[in-house]
């Protein structure tokens, strides 16, 4: 059996280590675990779970599959949860003062809307490609649309 395996799990602790020191800053200093998991009961590719003393993100071994650059995006989009956790963290009041995330916005929407401003745009586009090849395209409740994605992209360029 040929098995095709495209991010190892160590590679994927070094792309996670630099992902978040270059993008994510802000959070850089928190406790971030990162538990493989797999099997058809885990119904995401990636989930953050608040810990006594940080986050622990899960990590459904099918996301290792995709690109690095999905694997990214996804990653980028649990970061964002992260940065936007608790009402008056900081770094969300930043991004609010910014501009960067509106108040009203759903949670998935606003950790969409800030991978786009933090310049990870195109690779979150390469997620929702992959992901919609198996998958039935994300809803408006559990992110931004990939037309969103792409007139953002167009915002930021012009
Ligand atoms: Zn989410």
């Amino acid at each position: 059996m040929l098995i095709l395996v495209f991010v190892t799990q160590s590679q994927a602790i070094h792309i996670a280590h630099s992902l978040l020191v270059d993008s994510f800053p802000e959070i850089s200093h928190r406790r971030i675990r990162f538990l493989f998991v797999e099997g058809s009961q885990f119904d995401f590719y990636m989930a953050t779970a608040k810990t006594l003393f940080g986050y622990r993100i899960e990590v459904e071994s099918e996301i290792l599959q995709f690109s690095e650059e999905a694997f990214s995006a996804c990653l980028a989009h649990e970061y964002a949860h992260i940065t936007l956790d608790g009402k008056s963290s900081f770094p969300k009041r930043l991004m609010w003062f910014l501009g960067w995330v509106q108040e009203d916005m759903e949670e998935e929407r606003q950790a969409d809307l800030l991978i786009v401003q933090k310049g990870l745009g195109k690779s979150l586009m390469a997620f929702h490609r992959q992901h919609d090849k198996k998958y039935e395209a994300f809803n408006k409740k559990e992110g931004l649309s990939k037309k969103e994605i792409r007139k953002l992209l167009k915002k930021k360029a012009g």
